[in-house]
Protein backbone atom coordinates (compact mmCIF):
# COMPACT_ATOMS: atom_id res chain seq x y z
CA UNK A 1 0.00 0.00 0.00
CA UNK A 2 1.54 3.48 -1.16
CA UNK A 3 1.59 5.15 2.39
CA UNK A 4 -0.25 8.09 1.69
CA UNK A 5 -3.53 9.82 3.10
CA UNK A 6 -5.17 12.04 0.73
CA UNK A 7 -8.77 13.36 0.32
CA UNK A 8 -11.59 12.80 3.21
CA UNK A 9 -9.09 10.39 5.05
CA UNK A 10 -6.17 13.43 5.49
CA UNK A 11 -8.90 15.53 6.35
CA UNK A 12 -9.93 13.16 9.09
CA UNK A 13 -6.61 13.09 10.06
CA UNK A 14 -6.16 16.58 10.55
CA UNK A 15 -9.42 16.88 12.67
CA UNK A 16 -8.24 14.12 14.75
CA UNK A 17 -4.56 16.27 15.25
CA UNK A 18 -6.72 18.95 16.07
CA UNK A 19 -8.18 16.98 19.07
CA UNK A 20 -5.74 14.78 20.14
CA UNK A 21 -3.65 15.22 22.72
CA UNK A 22 -1.30 11.99 22.81
CA UNK A 23 1.42 12.49 20.40
CA UNK A 24 1.96 9.40 17.91
CA UNK A 25 5.19 7.90 17.45
CA UNK A 26 6.57 5.33 15.45
CA UNK A 27 8.44 1.50 15.88
CA UNK A 28 11.44 2.02 13.34
CA UNK A 29 14.81 0.94 11.79
CA UNK A 30 14.61 1.22 8.66
CA UNK A 31 14.71 4.58 6.73
CA UNK A 32 11.81 2.84 4.84
CA UNK A 33 9.85 2.21 7.86
CA UNK A 34 10.47 5.30 9.24
CA UNK A 35 9.83 7.68 5.84
CA UNK A 36 6.45 5.54 5.58
CA UNK A 37 5.74 6.26 9.42
CA UNK A 38 6.66 9.67 8.59
CA UNK A 39 3.88 9.84 5.66
CA UNK A 40 1.50 8.59 7.81
CA UNK A 41 1.77 11.23 10.49
CA UNK A 42 4.40 9.75 12.60
CA UNK A 43 5.57 12.85 15.17
CA UNK A 44 9.20 10.70 15.82
CA UNK A 45 10.55 7.57 16.64
CA UNK A 46 9.57 5.79 20.11
CA UNK A 47 11.51 2.33 19.46
CA UNK A 48 14.71 2.35 17.07
CA UNK A 49 15.20 -1.75 18.07
CA UNK A 50 18.65 -1.67 17.18
CA UNK A 51 19.38 -5.77 17.14
CA UNK A 52 17.55 -5.78 14.21
CA UNK A 53 19.81 -3.55 12.49
CA UNK A 54 22.48 -6.51 13.38
CA UNK A 55 21.03 -9.02 10.86
CA UNK A 56 22.22 -7.33 8.03
CA UNK A 57 23.98 -9.90 5.98
CA UNK A 58 27.30 -7.78 5.36
CA UNK A 59 27.57 -7.18 9.50
CA UNK A 60 26.20 -10.53 10.84
CA UNK A 61 30.14 -11.81 11.07
CA UNK A 62 31.26 -9.01 13.50
CA UNK A 63 28.35 -9.80 15.80
CA UNK A 64 28.92 -12.92 15.55
CA UNK A 65 32.81 -12.69 16.31
CA UNK A 66 31.23 -9.68 19.34
CA UNK A 67 29.41 -12.14 20.89
CA UNK A 68 31.65 -15.02 20.83
CA UNK A 69 35.20 -13.40 21.20
CA UNK A 70 36.03 -14.92 24.81
CA UNK A 71 38.32 -11.25 25.50
CA UNK A 72 37.35 -7.92 25.86
CA UNK A 73 40.30 -7.04 23.47
CA UNK A 74 38.15 -9.51 20.92
CA UNK A 75 34.69 -8.04 21.28
CA UNK A 76 36.54 -4.60 20.77
CA UNK A 77 38.31 -5.35 17.43
CA UNK A 78 34.45 -6.82 16.08
CA UNK A 79 33.05 -3.73 17.65
CA UNK A 80 34.86 -0.91 15.68
CA UNK A 81 34.19 -3.23 12.45
CA UNK A 82 30.60 -2.55 13.69
CA UNK A 83 30.80 1.31 14.49
CA UNK A 84 30.91 2.12 10.97
CA UNK A 85 27.94 1.13 9.99
CA UNK A 86 26.10 1.90 13.09
CA UNK A 87 26.76 5.25 12.50
CA UNK A 88 25.59 5.42 9.46
CA UNK A 89 22.15 4.06 10.63
CA UNK A 90 21.26 6.94 12.87
CA UNK A 91 22.56 9.44 10.36
CA UNK A 92 19.69 8.07 8.07
CA UNK A 93 17.16 8.21 10.83
CA UNK A 94 18.42 11.40 12.30
CA UNK A 95 18.66 12.75 8.62
CA UNK A 96 15.00 11.48 8.08
CA UNK A 97 13.02 12.40 11.10
CA UNK A 98 14.90 15.95 10.49
CA UNK A 99 14.89 17.14 13.92
CA UNK A 100 11.21 15.35 15.48
CA UNK A 101 12.50 12.81 18.69
CA UNK A 102 14.44 9.43 17.87
CA UNK A 103 14.26 7.19 20.84
CA UNK A 104 16.87 4.34 19.98
CA UNK A 105 17.14 1.62 22.01
CA UNK A 106 20.33 -0.08 22.87
CA UNK A 107 20.67 -3.92 21.81
CA UNK A 108 18.32 -5.88 22.75
CA UNK A 109 18.87 -9.53 21.30
CA UNK A 110 17.79 -12.97 22.81
CA UNK A 111 21.10 -14.10 22.73
CA UNK A 112 20.68 -17.47 20.44
CA UNK A 113 19.68 -15.31 17.44
CA UNK A 114 23.46 -14.22 17.09
CA UNK A 115 25.01 -17.27 17.94
CA UNK A 116 26.46 -19.37 15.10
CA UNK A 117 24.21 -22.43 14.52
CA UNK A 118 25.85 -24.77 12.04
CA UNK A 119 29.00 -26.40 11.52
CA UNK A 120 29.96 -24.03 8.97
CA UNK A 121 29.23 -20.88 10.61
CA UNK A 122 31.25 -21.97 13.68
CA UNK A 123 34.16 -22.94 11.60
CA UNK A 124 34.05 -19.42 9.88
CA UNK A 125 33.69 -17.48 13.24
CA UNK A 126 36.51 -19.92 14.46
CA UNK A 127 38.88 -18.59 11.44
CA UNK A 128 37.61 -15.22 12.26
CA UNK A 129 38.82 -14.75 15.58
CA UNK A 130 41.81 -17.39 15.23
CA UNK A 131 40.37 -19.48 17.90
CA UNK A 132 40.20 -23.64 17.05
CA UNK A 133 36.38 -25.03 16.68
CA UNK A 134 36.40 -26.98 19.61
CA UNK A 135 37.00 -23.92 22.05
CA UNK A 136 34.20 -22.07 19.86
CA UNK A 137 31.72 -24.94 19.67
CA UNK A 138 32.55 -25.01 23.79
CA UNK A 139 31.78 -20.88 23.93
CA UNK A 140 28.13 -21.57 22.16
CA UNK A 141 27.41 -24.37 24.79
CA UNK A 142 28.07 -21.69 26.94
CA UNK A 143 26.57 -19.03 25.80
CA UNK A 144 23.52 -20.99 24.97
CA UNK A 145 19.73 -20.96 27.27
CA UNK A 146 17.16 -23.01 28.04
CA UNK A 147 14.73 -19.67 28.10
CA UNK A 148 16.75 -16.76 26.30
CA UNK A 149 13.60 -14.57 26.59
CA UNK A 150 13.92 -14.50 30.72
CA UNK A 151 17.87 -14.64 29.78
CA UNK A 152 20.64 -13.06 28.81
CA UNK A 153 19.14 -10.48 27.11
CA UNK A 154 18.48 -6.27 27.24
CA UNK A 155 20.28 -4.51 29.80
CA UNK A 156 22.06 -7.56 31.29
CA UNK A 157 24.02 -7.68 27.97
CA UNK A 158 25.05 -4.46 28.43
CA UNK A 159 26.11 -4.34 32.43
CA UNK A 160 28.38 -8.11 30.97
CA UNK A 161 29.51 -6.73 27.97
CA UNK A 162 29.59 -2.89 28.50
CA UNK A 163 32.16 -2.50 24.95
CA UNK A 164 28.93 -2.77 23.00
CA UNK A 165 26.49 -0.50 24.68
CA UNK A 166 29.87 2.34 24.41
CA UNK A 167 30.00 1.25 20.71
CA UNK A 168 26.49 1.95 20.13
CA UNK A 169 26.51 5.09 22.62
CA UNK A 170 29.58 6.32 20.39
CA UNK A 171 27.51 5.77 17.05
CA UNK A 172 24.58 7.79 18.02
CA UNK A 173 26.38 10.71 19.28
CA UNK A 174 28.96 11.08 16.51
CA UNK A 175 25.88 10.29 14.11
CA UNK A 176 24.40 13.33 16.13
CA UNK A 177 27.25 15.56 16.12
CA UNK A 178 28.28 15.04 12.24
CA UNK A 179 24.09 16.27 11.71
CA UNK A 180 24.30 19.32 13.88
CA UNK A 181 27.59 19.88 11.79
CA UNK A 182 25.84 19.28 8.30
CA UNK A 183 22.73 21.40 9.63
CA UNK A 184 23.51 23.50 12.30
CA UNK A 185 19.82 22.00 13.95
CA UNK A 186 21.39 18.83 15.84
CA UNK A 187 19.07 15.60 17.10
CA UNK A 188 18.52 14.98 20.51
CA UNK A 189 18.88 11.45 20.80
CA UNK A 190 17.06 9.77 23.08
CA UNK A 191 18.50 6.55 23.82
CA UNK A 192 16.50 4.30 25.73
CA UNK A 193 17.45 1.25 27.96
CA UNK A 194 16.06 -1.73 27.59
CA UNK A 195 15.00 -5.00 30.26
CA UNK A 196 15.82 -2.92 33.43
CA UNK A 197 15.00 -4.92 36.60
CA UNK A 198 16.87 -2.70 38.90
CA UNK A 199 17.61 1.49 39.65
CA UNK A 200 21.37 -0.05 39.65
CA UNK A 201 21.57 -1.06 36.37
CA UNK A 202 20.41 2.07 34.65
CA UNK A 203 22.77 4.31 37.24
CA UNK A 204 25.78 2.22 35.78
CA UNK A 205 24.74 2.46 31.99
CA UNK A 206 23.77 6.05 32.10
CA UNK A 207 26.84 6.53 33.54
CA UNK A 208 28.57 4.63 30.66
CA UNK A 209 26.60 6.79 28.15
CA UNK A 210 27.66 9.93 29.84
CA UNK A 211 31.05 8.55 29.67
CA UNK A 212 31.00 8.30 25.95
CA UNK A 213 29.07 11.33 25.50
CA UNK A 214 31.55 13.69 26.80
CA UNK A 215 34.63 11.46 24.76
CA UNK A 216 32.70 12.55 21.35
CA UNK A 217 32.27 15.74 22.50
CA UNK A 218 35.94 16.48 23.24
CA UNK A 219 37.14 14.71 20.15
CA UNK A 220 34.50 16.63 18.19
CA UNK A 221 34.11 19.99 19.93
CA UNK A 222 30.90 19.67 19.40
CA UNK A 223 28.50 19.13 22.16
CA UNK A 224 24.34 18.00 22.19
CA UNK A 225 21.54 17.71 23.88
CA UNK A 226 20.61 14.15 24.71
CA UNK A 227 18.03 12.03 26.91
CA UNK A 228 18.35 9.04 28.87
CA UNK A 229 15.72 6.70 29.93
CA UNK A 230 14.22 3.08 30.30
CA UNK A 231 11.95 0.72 29.01
CA UNK A 232 9.37 -0.30 32.36
CA UNK A 233 8.84 -3.87 30.72
CA UNK A 234 9.58 -6.32 34.07
CA UNK A 235 7.06 -6.26 37.01
CA UNK A 236 10.10 -5.30 39.53
CA UNK A 237 10.31 -2.15 37.31
CA UNK A 238 7.03 -0.74 37.59
CA UNK A 239 7.04 -0.95 40.87
CA UNK A 240 10.05 0.28 42.03
CA UNK A 241 9.49 3.05 39.07
CA UNK A 242 10.39 5.78 41.77
CA UNK A 243 13.91 4.90 42.55
CA UNK A 244 14.70 3.73 38.84
CA UNK A 245 12.88 7.73 37.66
CA UNK A 246 15.55 8.86 39.82
CA UNK A 247 18.36 8.10 36.48
CA UNK A 248 15.65 8.34 34.14
CA UNK A 249 14.39 11.27 31.93
CA UNK A 250 11.62 9.18 30.26
CA UNK A 251 9.90 5.79 30.59
CA UNK A 252 8.50 3.73 27.50
CA UNK A 253 6.47 1.46 28.56
CA UNK A 254 7.52 -2.34 26.83
CA UNK A 255 3.91 -3.61 27.34
CA UNK A 256 4.35 -6.91 25.02
CA UNK A 257 7.10 -8.28 27.37
CA UNK A 258 5.63 -6.58 30.54
CA UNK A 259 2.53 -8.67 29.90
CA UNK A 260 5.02 -11.93 29.02
CA UNK A 261 5.89 -11.22 32.52
CA UNK A 262 3.03 -10.42 34.27
CA UNK A 263 1.26 -13.61 33.01
CA UNK A 264 3.53 -15.42 33.14
CA UNK A 265 3.19 -16.46 29.19
CA UNK A 266 5.41 -16.64 26.61
CA UNK A 267 5.14 -14.24 23.73
CA UNK A 268 6.29 -17.21 21.67
CA UNK A 269 4.13 -19.42 22.35
CA UNK A 270 0.92 -17.99 24.11
CA UNK A 271 -0.84 -18.47 20.56
CA UNK A 272 -0.51 -22.18 20.55
CA UNK A 273 -3.69 -22.31 23.85
CA UNK A 274 -4.81 -18.87 24.36
CA UNK A 275 -7.12 -18.93 21.51
CA UNK A 276 -9.10 -21.30 23.69
CA UNK A 277 -9.20 -19.12 26.33
CA UNK A 278 -10.55 -16.19 24.88
CA UNK A 279 -13.01 -18.22 23.15
CA UNK A 280 -14.42 -19.29 26.38
CA UNK A 281 -14.10 -16.52 28.07
CA UNK A 282 -11.74 -17.77 30.65
CA UNK A 283 -9.54 -14.30 29.33
CA UNK A 284 -11.95 -11.31 27.89
CA UNK A 285 -9.19 -11.04 25.10
CA UNK A 286 -5.63 -11.18 24.08
CA UNK A 287 -3.59 -9.54 26.28
CA UNK A 288 -0.78 -9.28 24.14
CA UNK A 289 -3.31 -7.46 21.89
CA UNK A 290 -4.88 -5.09 24.08
CA UNK A 291 -3.62 -3.99 26.96
CA UNK A 292 -4.71 -5.92 30.47
CA UNK A 293 -5.88 -3.49 32.79
CA UNK A 294 -6.66 -5.51 35.75
CA UNK A 295 -2.76 -6.39 35.81
CA UNK A 296 -0.64 -4.89 32.99
CA UNK A 297 -2.02 -1.29 32.91
CA UNK A 298 -2.10 -1.21 37.01
CA UNK A 299 1.19 -1.84 36.74
CA UNK A 300 1.47 0.78 34.27
CA UNK A 301 -0.32 3.23 36.52
CA UNK A 302 1.63 2.65 39.51
CA UNK A 303 5.00 3.32 37.15
CA UNK A 304 3.89 6.57 36.05
CA UNK A 305 2.68 7.48 39.21
CA UNK A 306 5.64 6.74 41.15
CA UNK A 307 8.14 7.84 38.17
CA UNK A 308 6.22 11.48 38.30
CA UNK A 309 6.21 12.00 41.60
CA UNK A 310 9.86 12.12 41.44
CA UNK A 311 10.65 13.80 38.41
CA UNK A 312 7.17 15.76 37.50
CA UNK A 313 8.41 15.89 33.89
CA UNK A 314 9.42 12.78 33.56
CA UNK A 315 7.97 11.58 29.34
CA UNK A 316 6.09 8.61 29.17
CA UNK A 317 4.99 6.74 26.52
CA UNK A 318 4.29 2.88 25.07
CA UNK A 319 5.87 1.07 22.84
CA UNK A 320 4.84 -2.50 23.01
CA UNK A 321 2.44 -3.78 20.11
CA UNK A 322 -0.44 -2.09 22.19
CA UNK A 323 0.37 1.50 21.14
CA UNK A 324 -1.47 0.84 17.82
CA UNK A 325 -4.17 -1.00 19.77
CA UNK A 326 -7.39 1.23 19.91
CA UNK A 327 -8.36 0.31 23.35
CA UNK A 328 -5.13 0.35 24.69
CA UNK A 329 -4.67 4.31 23.28
CA UNK A 330 -7.61 5.54 25.10
CA UNK A 331 -5.92 3.69 28.74
CA UNK A 332 -2.59 5.33 27.49
CA UNK A 333 -4.37 8.65 27.30
CA UNK A 334 -6.42 7.74 30.89
CA UNK A 335 -3.31 7.19 32.39
CA UNK A 336 -1.70 10.09 31.24
CA UNK A 337 0.75 9.29 29.00
CA UNK A 338 2.55 11.47 26.56
CA UNK A 339 2.53 9.58 23.16
CA UNK A 340 2.13 6.37 21.79
CA UNK A 341 4.25 3.85 19.59
CA UNK A 342 3.45 1.96 17.09
CA UNK A 343 4.35 -0.04 13.68
CA UNK A 344 4.17 2.37 11.02
CA UNK A 345 0.97 1.68 9.26
CA UNK A 346 -0.93 1.79 12.65
CA UNK A 347 -0.09 5.36 12.43
CA UNK A 348 -3.23 6.37 11.06
CA UNK A 349 -5.23 4.49 13.25
CA UNK A 350 -3.75 5.84 16.33
CA UNK A 351 -3.97 9.26 15.44
CA UNK A 352 -7.79 8.55 15.10
CA UNK A 353 -7.66 6.44 18.77
CA UNK A 354 -5.87 9.69 20.26
CA UNK A 355 -8.53 11.72 19.07
CA UNK A 356 -11.71 9.49 20.73
CA UNK A 357 -9.57 9.03 23.83
CA UNK A 358 -9.00 12.91 24.42
CA UNK A 359 -12.94 13.43 23.31
CA UNK A 360 -13.81 10.81 26.01
CA UNK A 361 -11.77 12.48 28.41
CA UNK A 362 -8.44 10.68 28.19
CA UNK A 363 -4.61 12.19 27.45
CA UNK A 364 -4.86 15.66 28.87
CA UNK A 365 -1.31 15.91 28.71
CA UNK A 366 1.32 17.37 25.90
CA UNK A 367 4.82 15.97 25.00
C1 LIG B 1 8.15 -4.70 24.55
O1 LIG B 1 8.63 -5.61 25.23
O2 LIG B 1 6.99 -4.31 24.64
C2 LIG B 1 8.99 -4.03 23.54
C3 LIG B 1 8.56 -2.99 22.88
O3 LIG B 1 10.20 -4.59 23.28
P1 LIG B 1 10.37 -5.89 22.36
O4 LIG B 1 9.06 -6.19 21.74
O5 LIG B 1 11.42 -5.56 21.37
O6 LIG B 1 10.82 -6.90 23.36
MG1 LIG C 1 10.76 -5.88 25.27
Amino acid sequence: IEPKLSGDFATLMEWADGVRKLKVRTNAETPLDAETARKFGAEGIGLCRTEHMFFDPARIGAVRQMIMAETETGRRAALSRLLPFQRQDFVDLFRIMAGLPVTIRLLDPPLHEFLPHSAEEIEEVAADLGADVAAMQRRVTELSEANPMLGHRGCRLGITFPEIYEMQARAIFEAAVAIGKETHKAPVPEIMIPLVMTKRELEILRALVDKVAQEVFAETGYHIEYLVGTMIELPRAALTADAIAESADFFSFGTNDLTQTVFGLSRDDAGKFLPYYTEKGILPKDPFVSIDVDGVGALVEIAAEKGRKVKADLKLGICGEHGGDPASIHFCGKAGLDYVSCSPYRVPIARLAAAQAALAGGGDRTA
